[in-house]
């Protein structure tokens, strides 16, 4: 029984509660390896990863969802972000002199931005004043104001995996915002069980023992998993755009000191060098631009 880089969403059957169990190990030890991180960074990076996949698979929609903090402490950002309910990375920036023992965020904001591969953009903001983000508080709050939806989420993460548990009340219909009676019960009952989960379960038992173990009493309709992976977005083509935004000025500016231009993903390592030729080619019309 260990845990298995998966996101599963559940269904308690007569009620209008739902849940999603996240669990991630290798997408998360990618991220770390990639980094030298101070240890206190790595559990919120994946505390991070696991809400990332978790409201990614509870949104339903293809395209990128991330979460994005940043503050005026040690950490100055951290973000995570799953592409297609699969694919997720991490990155954290921080302070040079970072010591252990001090704040890591200090006040800020929480962005959470859906980005669909069609259709809008939207990003909601909520604010963190205390000095350490309690990450799954303010997602909790974040549903409450801007969605109305009556949630609980758990996150926990040490340095080799991270997961997440959420439980939301939706409302019957548009119409009603509020639970009846029997619905208050059934979200006291569910929640008081889900609360039992302890953090060492959550990191090492695989998905269907930790909800065999919460909700052995209850008939929950358990949907097939999706697999989880680290994945980066960064690619040739896109370094080129990033080079091509430049301008042709002053990318020749650059490529003729340098002999090249190197672009770095921050994300995954990778590396990516045009030399001045390529570079020279990105900006000189192609054969198919031109009109015979
Ligand atoms: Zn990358």
């Amino acid at each position: 029984m260990t845990v298995t880089d998966t996101t599963t969403r559940f269904l308690f059957e007569d009620t209008h509660i739902r849940g999603e169990l996240t669990q991630i190990a290798r997408p998360f030890q990618e991220v770390l390896s990639k980094h030298n991180y101070p240890r206190p960074i790595q559990p919120l990076l994946g505390q991070f990863m696991a809400a990332a996949a978790m409201l990614s698979d509870t949104i339903k929609f293809e395209g990128i969802l991330s979460l994005q903090v940043k503050g005026n402490g040690q950490v100055r950002t951290l973000m995570a972000e799953c592409r297609n309910n699969q694919a997720l990375r991490a990155i954290a920036q921080y302070n040079d002199d970072f010591e252990d023992s001090g704040p890591l965020l200090g006040e800020g904001h929480l962005a959470i931005t859906i980005d669909p591969d069609k259709g809008q953009r939207y990003q909601g903001i909520v604010l963190i004043n205390d000095d350490d983000i309690d990450l799954a508080s303010a997602l909790e709050g974040y549903f409450q104001q801007s969605e109305q939806i009556k949630t609980r989420v758990w996150l926990y993460a040490d340095h080799n995996a991270a997961a997440g548990m959420m439980l939301q009340a939706m409302p019957k219909s548009a119409s009603e915002s509020s639970l009846d009676l029997q619905e208050d019960e059934d979200w006291e009952r569910l929640n008081f069980l889900a609360e039992t989960l302890k953090p060492e379960e959550a990191l090492n038992l695989d998905s269907e023992t930790v909800l065999h173990r919460l909700f052995h009493e209850e008939t929950v309709r358990v949907y097939p998993a999706r697999e989880l992976r680290f994945e980066c977005t960064c690619s040739e083509q896109r370094s080129a755009n990033a080079i091509m935004t430049l301008g042709q000025q002053e990318a020749l500016e650059i490529a003729h000191e340098q002999g090249h231009i190197e672009i770095d993903c921050q994300f995954c390592r990778a590396r990516y060098a045009f030399s001045l030729q390529q570079v020279e080619e990105l900006f000189s019309p192609k054969p198919e631009d031109s009109i015979n």
